[in-house]
């Protein structure tokens, strides 16, 4: 299904459409420093382009800023999220998570990150997150 560039929100701002890629193995995960905001350590995420299904957009997302090819995947969770702002200055973000298995070797994209590498749960308590990854981890339990 192809996701429109913006929507609105259900309290009725403008919203933008987003994927994350949550990647784990062997009980490390892969997690980026970002170059532009939002800043901090990151999964691998973005926007959905006009057109683009939240599939398209992960596959395409995680080989720009990691050089991986999603293998599988599986959705694990979809809603509004305002924990910061783009840089097309909108707050909303209407947020597909997923799980992926990936394949490939890494290549760091360094427009977009400051480093890229696989971290324990417990490397990543040290971490300054991301906001919405903060999240996304503390209510997966993770952390
Ligand atoms: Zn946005």
């Amino acid at each position: 299904m192809a996701i429109p560039k913006e929507g609105k929100s259900k309290d009725g701002k403008a919203m933008h459409f987003s994927v994350g890629a949550l990647i784990e193995n062997g009980g490390k995960y892969l997690l980026i420093d970002r170059v532009k905001p939002p800043f901090g350590f990151a999964g691998v995420a973005g926007h959905i382009d006009e057109g683009e299904s939240a599939e398209e957009a992960l596959v395409r997302e995680v080989k720009e800023e990691s050089g991986l090819d999603v293998e599988n995947f599986e959705l694990l969770f979809e809603e509004e999220a305002s924990f910061n702002t783009c840089r097309r200055g909108i707050d909303v973000h209407y947020w597909y998570l997923f799980r992926c298995v990936v394949e490939g070797k890494i290549k760091q994209n360094i427009e977009e990150t400051k480093s890229i590498g696989w971290y324990t749960l417990e490397e990543m308590k040290k971490l300054e997150l991301e906001p919405v990854w903060k999240y996304y981890f503390e209510k997966m339990g993770l952390i």
